[in-house]
């Protein structure tokens, strides 16, 4: 195998049965990074009578910042300064109520499977208050945001986290689709050691195809 298959870990949920196929990934907590976004999102719209702000973004991962952006580009380009924003102003037990509804750890650390089954059942809540603008946001990102590397028509969250691997890199790329974008079949979680969000993304895509 070339290092690069050896970097990466996946996981495929097939959403109606819940039947998952996975390689390289531990029954294990790992960090998720943004890909707690939308969680963090939820739990602020129920705190808000499910209104989202916008949020200057001046400075982020991106240099320049994001600019002015609502939830839906919040989403699409992952923008830590609106997330900031929304985390600070959700008790940290509401944070926690919600990623236990969900059937997660925390918004810091989850299983994958779970974190997978997390969006299945998020996509599952469309019509529930809130969730729609995020699921809209993932629809972004697939087309012109974080995950248009993935070069599909899908709903898709990218992060980067802490690396789990020894040795250690500077993080670890993960992205998460849903797919196709009109009813989605399959959920696919990518991880790739020490390479960018953007990237799994592009490799998410030889595994939903
Ligand atoms: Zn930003």
């Amino acid at each position: 195998m070339t290092p690069l298959l050896l970097a990466l870990s996946f996981l495929r949920l097939e959403i109606a049965t819940g039947r998952v196929e996975q390689q390289g990934f531990a029954a294990e907590a790992v960090p998720i990074g943004s890909l707690a976004k939308p969680f963090v999102a939820l739990a602020y719209a129920r705190a808000h009578e499910f209104q989202y702000p916008r949020v200057k973004c001046k400075r982020c991962w991106r240099p320049n910042g994001h600019g002015e952006l609502g939830i839906e580009g919040a989403i699409a380009q992952s923008c830590n300064t609106y997330f900031d924003t929304l985390r600070a102003a959700v008790p940290a037990s509401q944070l926690a109520a919600v990623a236990r509804e969900f059937g997660l750890a925390s918004l810091e650390r989850a299983e994958p499977q779970g974190l997978v089954r997390a969006y299945v059942e998020l996509l599952r809540r469309q019509a529930e208050p809130g969730v729609a603008p995020v699921l809209n946001g993932m629809r972004h990102a697939a087309v012109d945001g974080t995950a248009r590397e993935l070069g599909l028509e899908a709903l898709a969250k990218t992060g980067t986290a802490a690396c789990s691997h020894k040795p250690k890199a500077p993080g670890d790329g993960f992205a998460l689709v849903l797919y196709p974008r009109e009813s989605p079949r399959t959920a696919v979680l990518v991880r790739l050691h020490g390479r960018p969000g953007s990237h799994a993304a592009r490799e998410a895509r030889n595994l939903i195809q």
